[in-house]
């Protein structure tokens, strides 16, 4: 598993954001994959405010309690919105353009860290991973790192607030059934590469995965998952609380 932080010549998304703070606009920030066709982020979305928030965003910031931790804190815009309702928040982030941009935008708390750094080793009452939070995570064979290093984060009665999508829907068929081949790697195990202008990153692992799944690892580590609320496209909020 990576725990390193992005150098800034390896940090797209970072300079898209930095640029859109600096200048209102910013240019294509491209999503590349083997799995997918090229797709592209619109970096305004990344700025959202709470009230363009998806629902299971706002739930999750909502429920977010105590010292709370903003994993992969992007922009800020969780953190600013924590922020604006007297919540105390701390963001993390390995890009170091997306860290400068908090600090410019007035997230109080921001470092430059790996979430699997076995150096990030502060406690938290509640930990954020949103935006398809669980990508994080980047493959089914890093779920006991996971779990082993929300063990040491979480203060006792804490929990991980975090949406993923269950990507089952790519592989229905027309006639409703699924073509899923269990014999391979889970289907939600994709991988990306990020392009903004001449800023090429490397290639990373994100992790998609459904409740079930999670529900599964989760009894299997201890801890108990919540299906809190259930979104409109396949996607879900869910709570992992230390049992
Ligand atoms: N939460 C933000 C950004 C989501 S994009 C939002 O909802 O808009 C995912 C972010 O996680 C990126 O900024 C990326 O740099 C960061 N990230 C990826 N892996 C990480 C890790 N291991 N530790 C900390 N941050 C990470």
């Amino acid at each position: 598993m990576n725990v390193n932080t992005l150098s800034k010549d390896k940090d797209p998304m970072g300079a898209a954001i930095y640029d859109f703070h600096a200048n209102g606009k910013a240019g294509k920030l491209r999503v590349l994959s083997s799995q997918f066709d090229e797709d592209e982020i619109p970096v305004k979305t990344l700025f959202r405010s709470l009230s363009q928030m998806p629902i299971l965003e706002k739930e999750a910031l909502k429920l977010a309690t105590g010292k709370i931790l903003d994993v992969g804190g992007g922009s800020g815009c969780h953190s600013l919105a924590l922020q604006e309702m007297n919540k105390e928040v701390h963001a993390i982030d390995i890009s170091p353009l997306s860290v400068e941009t908090m600090k410019l935008r007035g997230v109080k708390n921001v470092e430059l860290a790996n979430l699997f750094d076995a150096q990030f080793a502060d406690t938290f009452d509640t930990i954020l991973m949103l935006m398809n939070g669980s990508g994080i995570i980047g493959e089914l064979s890093n779920m006991p790192a996971f779990f082993m290093k929300i063990k040491q984060l979480l203060n006792p009665g804490g929990s991980v607030l975090l949406d993923s999508s269950d990507l089952k829907y790519l592989f229905e068929d027309e006639d409703g059934s699924f073509l899923i081949d269990l014999a391979g790697d889970y289907y939600g195990e994709v991988d990306f590469k990020m392009v903004y202008k001449d800023v090429e990153g490397d290639q990373f692992d994100w992790l998609y995965i459904d409740f079930q799944t999670l529900n599964l690892y989760a009894a299997e580590y201890g801890f108990e998952a919540e299906l809190i609320k259930e979104g409109n496209h396949y996607n879900y909020l869910a709570k992992l609380t230390l049992k």
